[in-house]
């Protein structure tokens, strides 16, 4: 069980709730009194009036004005989809965490909350409630929070199921039931699929004549194992900014870590790479083909990604970018190949500022996303100790724990 910190009271009254309901702001979204209007020109009040008891005035001004789902109205539609999973409004409720979804965002701590509360309200439906919310975290590649495992544990408790904490091994295996993860896999024919989906994504992106350039360099060395997107990995560290000494550094260390057992690596960026001091660009070059873009717009993770669907199936790149403006071209069937694809050949990097070390994070091996045994119908949810930015996805290097589920104990 949940024994660290998980309440053995179930809280399915209103009471919480209710005090965010009559209280209009929290201490996250003041109102901004001189301010009329946010990003995108969106009315500053709309926030505070979505946590108002006249909540459902702002869905309508939504529709009415067909207000997306960004970062400055994020906090409003999840507002809003709190307000109608605790008034019972199912459908209205997950319209709005399908808007989200639409647009890459992830409902936070409290939408996830209230949703486990309405899910409580019915015993009869309560599994199969909560389990269209794992079918949405796992289509989504949603990583919830501890505390929304903890909320949910106590109410599976209630109905006589069993919540507890587990963890996979490097092969991922379940510690708690022993289940075995599904491996990652995608077959040929989805990457090709892929690959020219991906060619009709880059094609208006830039000029032919480039193109045409970079294909004779990738074409020239047949293949690549790896590709670096150099503007991105040297600026892992905010105090790196500016620093071209110690940007040059730590690329240079990722190229040669990379470069062992003779794989070929890429390493593609702006003309602002030349700038990098001549120990390290000498040594990068000595161990890398480097190709560096003159286009003004940041498409270097264009080049990289190119690099890659020709070099096959088998090579890996290298960025901290999550390529979600990309991932958003890509048609339904697009989106989850590419993702597919995403999680089992990228490596992210990390540094630690203490021991000056970098670090590439391989991906993992098997599925690290909601899953259900067809077997035992056991779920298995990841998640993670604080709460991730509502736009951030699974497949990230941050450490994940497991929740082993079954709703009958
Ligand atoms: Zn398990």
């Amino acid at each position: 069980m949940f024994s660290l910190s998980f309440s053995s009271k179930v809280c399915i009254n209103l009471g919480k709730w209710s005090s965010i309901r009559q209280y209009t702001v929290n201490k996250l979204s003041k109102p901004q009194k001189k301010q009329s209007t946010v990003g995108n020109n969106i009315p500053t009040n709309l926030e505070w009036l979505s946590k108002c008891k006249d909540w459902r005035k702002v869905v309508n001004i939504i529709n009415d004005n067909r207000i997306p789902c960004t970062k400055s109205s994020i906090n409003i539609f999840n507002n809003i989809a709190v307000n109608a999973f605790l008034e019972s409004d199912h459908a209205l409720g997950w319209e709005l965490l399908h808007k989200m979804s639409q647009k890459n965002f992830q409902p936070n701590c409290e939408s996830f909350s209230a949703y486990w509360h309405y899910c409580a309200l019915h015993q009869e439906t309560f599994a199969a409630n909560v389990e269209q919310m794992f079918e949405f975290i796992n289509k989504n590649n949603v990583i919830v929070s501890k505390n929304v495992i903890e909320d949910l544990s106590n109410k599976i408790q209630h109905f006589g199921g069993i919540c507890s904490p587990s963890k996979m091994d490097k092969i991922g295996q379940c510690s708690s039931c022993n289940y075995q993860m599904p491996p990652l896999q995608q077959s040929q024919l989805e990457f090709n699929t892929l690959k020219r989906e991906f060619e009709k994504v880059l094609k208006p992106k830039i000029p032919s004549i480039e193109l045409a350039f970079f294909r004779q360099i990738v074409n020239k060395k047949k293949i690549f194992d790896y590709a670096i997107d150099s503007l991105n990995v040297t600026r892992i560290f905010p105090d790196f900014k500016g620093n071209l000494v110690k940007q040059g550094e730590i690329l240079a260390k990722i190229v040669k870590q990379l470069r062992s057992n003779n794989k070929r690596v890429i390493v593609i960026g702006k003309k602002h790479v030349e700038k990098i001091p001549e120990s390290s660009i000498n040594l990068i070059r000595r161990n890398a083909t480097v190709y560096l873009t003159k286009h003004n717009e940041a498409i270097d993770d264009l080049f990289m990604m190119y690099a890659i669907f020709v070099s096959g199936s088998k090579a890996h790149f290298v960025t901290n970018d999550f390529l979600d403006e990309y991932w958003m071209e890509f048609s339904e069937n697009g989106k989850i190949l590419f993702r597919n694809w995403q999680i089992q050949h990228q490596h992210f990097v990390t540094y630690d500022p203490k021991t000056d070390l970098v670090h590439i994070n391989a991906p993992k091996k098997f599925i690290c996303n909601a899953n259900k045994s067809t077997e035992t119908g056991q779920w298995h949810i990841p998640f993670t100790q604080r709460p991730l930015l509502h736009s951030l996805r699974g497949f990230i290097p941050i450490p994940i724990e497991w929740a082993c589920i079954n709703f009958k104990s």
